[in-house]
């Protein structure tokens, strides 16, 4: 694919190193590509960052025909910039596209367009162990018209935005408000997609946990609110009895890259690990009886993130005495140390960026 760039002639101020947070600085520059029914995807082309004119009547607005992906470039020791496990972000990417009715992108043409863009804006990676530069690709519809069909030309970009350490004061465990009202995603639905749409409604049960004092919702399944799905935007893991269990993928689940790295670590180190069904009551009797040993939260911005309480139907539950157990820090250190080029990389996940 032939990419043209036009480097931008007013380069930003850089941000604080130290006090990057997440989501809140881009770079100088992004990638754009236009579909068109009939042509395909064309004009590849990293250009400056800059806003886009929508017609108000675009139909991305208005039915929210739009897909995302979020991974990280991250920065080793010897100054050399590697990624993790892209092409299954990639792939995801076109299975989310798939359900939208998105025309496919060519998986090699992306991570062409992912490695020249990080090229292009090598020096907003930050060096710090722990902090990265977070990818945003995206696609929308941008047909303009308020009928509902799918869209006949789309737009491909992908936006890089400098982000912290996650846990600025180290790994800490967070409190997760057990969700029996509000449901996320049903199976036929788009829950295994990661579909702009879903995170819109997932935001009323978010601030509702958070005003009871909860950090985040863990979602139950949403025809019988049985058995437990994922925790916020992130897929979720316990430890019970010396297993680790996580809900199986059935089509309501986002396929968590994190999530699929960290079974794969555990059947590695040899460490029992189950992706099946777990119902709120057999976890709820984990609780009671002490065999839930520990609980986190896995996903791209943070990694892992120990759950140490959980809240349901008027109880809550401490897990570990609220601290980090030690699997969930082992599993956090194993996976860290392998995207920041500090351990080794026995699976071949970590794939290099030519920078120079
Ligand atoms: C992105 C996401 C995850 C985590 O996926 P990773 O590939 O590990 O980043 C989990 N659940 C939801 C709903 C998500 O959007």
């Amino acid at each position: 694919m032939q990419i043209t760039i036009t480097r931008t002639t007013t380069p930003k101020a850089k941000p604080d190193w130290k006090n990057l947070g997440f989501g809140k600085y881009f770079t100088d520059h992004m990638f754009v590509m236009d579909y068109t029914d009939g042509i395909g995807w064309h004009d590849a082309r990293i250009v400056p960052y800059a806003p886009f004119a929508l017609d108000p009547a675009t139909m991305c607005l208005h039915y929210a025909q739009e897909t995302f992906e979020g991974m990280k470039a991250y920065r080793h020791e010897d100054g050399s910039i590697s990624l993790f496990r892209p092409l299954e972000n990639i792939r995801r990417l076109n299975n989310s596209d798939k359900r939208l009715c998105i025309p496919a992108l060519d998986e090699e043409d992306v991570l062409q367009a992912i490695r020249e863009l990080v090229k292009v804006d090598a020096d907003w990676v930050p060096t710090d162990y722990e902090t990265s530069l977070y990818i945003r690709p995206f696609v929308f519809a941008t047909d303009i018209g308020v009928g509902v069909h799918p869209s006949h030309t789309y737009k491909f970009v992908i936006i890089l935005s400098p982000v912290g350490a996650y846990y600025p004061e180290g790994v800490n465990p967070v409190k997760i408000y057990v969700e029996d009202e509000y449901t996320r995603a049903s199976i036929g639905g788009t829950g295994f997609t990661k579909a702009a749409a879903n995170y819109a409604i997932s935001l009323a049960a978010q601030e509702k946990a958070q005003a009871l004092g909860y950090t985040q919702v863990l979602w139950l399944d949403s025809v019988e609110k049985k058995y437990v799905e994922e925790v916020g935007t992130m897929n979720v893991a316990f430890k019970i009895n010396g297993t680790v269990i996580t809900p199986a993928l059935g089509g309501s689940i986002l396929p968590g890259i994190t999530r699929k790295s960290m079974v794969e670590l555990l059947k590695y180190w040899g460490h029992p690990v189950e992706e099946r069904k777990l119902s709120i009551d057999e976890l709820i009797e984990a609780a009671q009886n002490g065999t839930l040993e520990e609980a986190f939260g896995t996903g791209t911005a943070a990694v892992i993130s120990p759950i140490g309480e959980l809240y349901y139907e008027g109880k809550t539950y401490t897990i570990n005495n609220f601290k980090t157990g030690p699997l969930t820090q082992k599993i956090y250190d194993a996976l860290t140390g392998i995207q920041w080029g500090k351990t080794e990389d026995p699976f071949g996940w970590v794939v290099p960026l030519e920078t120079k």
